[in-house]
């Protein structure tokens, strides 16, 4: 199943993409989500909504997907997680802190809020960096409150999965040894189309990856090729933290990222991003500059 965030006519719904239409699920199911965080709602009661949510199989479409706006599909996380340097390819390209070996352990920073941003939405590069680079990832949705999370238990409590990309700042990235500003610049954690549930797709870990930038390869990967796959991930991060329905993880990147080429290929204005993911769909977003009036 397909699940979307979308704004049509001035109203944001969560829908059930089906094809080119889509049913909307903030009308069929009515009082049971809130207004503030829709989707939240629908992964938190899921186990209770789904039954009602699988009745409307035959639902004509209330609207079709090229007449909305998508929005990202959690479009207020809770909390938005990403994993550093968790392909050995990409560690080998990346210098951090003048090394290229795999970390002892997990490496994780934070994509706040104001970065979340829709998946065809255009990414803006701000005025204080001429290196904003794009990194294509898996992104895993968190369905259920959950807490010291066993790996072999991990698929449990993921809700979905979805294509991403951590967009970065790569000067104010690795001026300092904490990552946050250099990822967290606004509109740069797009991630979407939609959420493919976790039925769909059984092993996560086994998915081609690929980024283009104006039509040119620049990433292709396979998510079975991550250092830390997910189940190892929440696991770790479940240790220090509850994660909770609607919470984001970014997966990590696999090699070619704008700043591995010499001379690097960072973002310039007018490119076009495009990130896939087998059976999760595709993220297109053009770039623009900074507005000077911000
Ligand atoms: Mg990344």
């Amino acid at each position: 199943m397909h699940l979307c965030t979308y704004e049509h006519q001035g109203q944001t719904h969560v829908g059930w993409v089906k094809g080119s239409g889509i049913v909307s699920l903030t009308r069929a199911l009515g009082d049971a989500l809130s207004a503030h965080q829709p989707m939240i709602d629908l992964i938190a009661q899921w186990p209770q909504l789904q039954p009602r949510v699988q009745a409307l199989q035959d639902a004509e479409p209330d609207v079709l997907l090229d007449q909305v706006r998508l929005l990202a599909p959690v479009p207020r996380p809770g909390k938005t997680l990403a994993i550093g340097l968790n392909y050995l390819d990409h560690v080998q390209e990346a210098i951090i802190g003048e090394t290229r070996t795999v970390p002892d352990h997990q490496v994780w920073f934070t994509k706040l809020a104001n970065a979340i941003h829709g998946p065809f939405d255009p990414i803006v590069l701000p005025r204080v960096s001429t290196m904003t680079d794009y990194e294509g990832e898996m992104v895993a949705i968190i369905g259920q409150r959950c807490r010291h999370v066993a790996p072999e238990r991990a698929h449990e409590v993921v809700f979905g999965y979805c294509v991403g990309n951590d967009v970065s700042v790569r000067d104010i990235q690795k001026r300092t040894s904490q990552w946050t500003l250099g990822k967290s610049f606004d509109t740069h954690a797009p991630f979407g189309p939609w959420i493919t549930t976790f039925d769909e797709l059984p092993d996560p870990h086994a998915l081609d990856l690929r980024c283009w930038v104006n039509g040119e390869l620049r990433q292709s990967s396979n998510t079975r090729l991550m250092i830390h796959n997910v189940w190892a991930q929440i696991a770790q991060l479940s240790q220090v933290m509850t994660l909770e329905p609607g919470d984001v993880i970014f997966t990590g990147t696999c090699s070619g990222v704008g700043a591995a080429f010499s001379p690097p290929k960072f973002l310039q204005v007018g490119d076009t991003v495009r990130v896939e993911i087998e059976g999760l769909g595709a993220i297109v977003a053009r770039c623009q500059a900074e507005d000077p009036e911000d």
